[in-house]
């Protein structure tokens, strides 16, 4: 099987890159930020606080997750039958998950999964420890950055898109906030794997961005 890692910060378009690439190439994308934060939003609508540890690892046992893929290929994320693709987009939820992925025991569960998957399909993985912890075999590693305003002003104009109603500097505390969460946890954090490829999208535009992201995997995968 063929995988392609995707790391980088929150709001760096891993998910935007990645959709693009898995449509290039054919392979499934899975979006494990999403399998966090159904994991956060599950512990919030259970009255957990994500960051009480033995109250989310006695929730976990009962979490079934379920990760399908609709007619145009993209991901759906259901936990226990009930589908919360849409609900897990809020930024609660966004700091629920970053609170859920300090635990071991939930990373654990969620890259038994992941893994599971790119043993059956061909994928286009998109986290922050793919390339250096899930998939440390993959074909192609990507750590895809850019400045935390950037990154913070395209996460706003995706939030007011979806009618969610927020500040531009609410959005960049967030993510200042889980950038250093996410590359201080113990376990799995952010970092970029030693033999990834980094790829800065500051001031590129998104054709710009996927014409480098293109060139740099064909160039990879180019003899597989
Ligand atoms: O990518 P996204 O912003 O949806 O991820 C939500 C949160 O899940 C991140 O802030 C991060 O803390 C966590 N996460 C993680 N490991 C991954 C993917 C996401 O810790 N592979």
């Amino acid at each position: 099987m063929i995988s392609v890692a995707i790391d980088g910060p929150s709001g760096a378009g891993k998910s935007t890159l990645a959709k693009y690439l898995a449509e290039k190439y054919r392979f499934i994308y899975i979006d494990t930020g999403a399998m966090y934060r159904a994991v956060g939003w599950w512990a919030l609508s259970h009255g957990t606080d994500p960051k009480d540890e033995e109250g989310v690892k006695r929730l976990l046992p009962e979490i079934e997750m379920n990760i399908t893929h609709d007619g145009a290929g993209v991901q759906r994320v259901s936990v226990c039958g009930t589908d919360v693709s849409e609900k897990i987009r809020t930024p609660e939820v966004s700091m629920a998950a970053s609170d859920v992925s300090k635990i071991p025991a939930v990373r654990l569960k969620l890259v038994e999964l992941q893994r599971e998957i790119a043993r059956q399909q061909n994928v286009v993985m998109d986290g922050r420890d793919i390339g250096t912890y899930v998939l440390p075999e993959s074909n192609v590693k990507i750590f895809l950055t850019a400045s935390p305003q950037e990154r913070a002003q395209r996460r706003y104009q995706e939030l007011l898109e979806k009618g969610v109603s927020t500040t531009y500097d609410e959005v960049l505390q967030d993510i200042i906030k889980r950038d250093k969460n996410d590359s201080s946890r113990a376990f799995a954090p952010l970092k970029k794997a030693e033999d990834a490829v980094e790829l800065d999208t500051t001031g590129l535009s998104l054709q710009q961005a996927c014409a480098a992201l293109l060139e740099t995997v064909s160039q990879k995968l180019g003899g597989e």
